[in-house]
């Protein structure tokens, strides 16, 4: 192989996650050996590590391993902004400065083995490469069904994705050009990606039980994160509420007479719970505007997604290039 072999950056959003980073950097760090080696990847790449505002000692280890560790490097935001926008600070960082990049997370719940098999599809020309849960046995039995049921109404929706895919996947330069161009706030990465439609493909895995340390996604930020990702890309559910109000218009109708009549036979009174029936269907088409009316005033507002406190990633290449 003469070609110049391809720089590659894996970005690992962390946060809170001392308990387990020594054992992914050992991981990572064997894996990268071992790609070098087959000649897969240039001695060039990378392990960039995004530090996510973590409280904890996650960024000193970082900055420590990446004195001695010739792949690892870092960037420290200043704040924790929640995974999708750290694994965006992650790709576009890298963007800067590499043929492609792997996002992973840190807990190694996603299977290291197969990045192998990422590398090789990126020799043989896809763009993106998905990584693919063959079952979800290590996630709990509510997590298994409510992820389940959301792919599903995702694609009844008409949203693109690719079932049981996470954030673990590969992404060429210039997948990652494009992705730079979607200006969102509100990021639901795994919507955007089948969207830029570059030539893809799926690698299959077993998803493994968290390694150390405790989930950083509770329930209340599941169902953030799965309204995020409903109300970015559809306006179905506001249509919903139209066709909803043209239904219960019509049914109120029929009711209306059949009370009056059942008034005047049996002196029913149907007032107190349509009142119930049609209050709570209101709230609900209220919040579902509002959802859509808040979505507006964050991207209006255009705000920086995150800001980086310390870029180890970039000093590493300048020194890199000073070699
Ligand atoms: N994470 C992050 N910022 C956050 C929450 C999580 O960078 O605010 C990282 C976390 O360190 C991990 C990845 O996102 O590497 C996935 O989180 P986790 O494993 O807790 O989620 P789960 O696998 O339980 O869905
Ligand atoms: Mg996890």
């Amino acid at each position: 192989m003469d070609k110049r072999l391809p720089m590659l950056t894996i970005i690992v959003p962390c946060f809170n996650e001392e308990e387990v980073l020594p054992e992914t950097i050992k991981q990572l760090t064997g894996l990268m050996n071992e790609l070098c080696e087959e000649k897969l990847i240039g001695k060039h790449s990378r392990i960039l590590f995004v530090d996510d505002g973590s409280t904890d000692r996650t960024w000193m280890m970082i900055a420590m391993e990446s004195v001695r560790n010739q792949f690892v490097t870092g960037i420290k935001l200043a704040r924790n902004v929640g995974h999708q926008k750290a694994l965006l600070a992650g790709y576009l960082k890298a963007r800067e400065k590499c043929d492609c990049a792997i996002s992973i997370d840190a807990d190694l719940q996603d299977d290291v083995g197969v990045i192998k098999e990422f590398m090789k599809n990126y020799h043989e020309g896809y763009e993106i490469v998905y990584g693919v849960r063959k079952r979800r046995d290590t996630d709990s039995f509510f997590k298994r069904t409510t992820a389940q049921g959301f792919y599903r109404m995702m694609k009844k929706l008409g949203i693109d994705l690719v079932y049981n895919h996470a954030d673990f996947r590969l992404l060429s330069k210039r997948a990652l050009d494009e992705l730079a161009r979607y200006p969102e706030n509100n990021l639901f990465l795994r919507g955007i990606l089948p969207l830029l439609g570059f030539r893809s493909t799926k690698v299959f895995y077993d998803r493994k039980e968290r390694l150390a340390g405790k989930t950083k996604y509770p329930l209340r930020k599941m169902i953030s994160f799965a309204l995020d990702g409903l109300t970015s890309f559809s306006v179905r559910p506001i249509r919903f509420i139209t066709i909803l109000g043209i239904i219960l218009f019509s049914v109120s109708i029929l009711l209306g007479s059949f009370t009056i009549f059942n008034h005047a036979i049996f002196g029913l009174n149907g007032t107190v719970l349509s009142l119930w029936v049609l209050g709570s269907l209101q709230l609900i088409a209220l919040g579902t505007v509002g959802e859509y009316i808040g979505k507006i005033f964050i991207e209006v507002k255009n705000r920086p997604k995150y800001a980086v406190e310390i870029d180890l990633f970039t000093k590493s290449m300048v020194e890199r290039l000073d070699r």
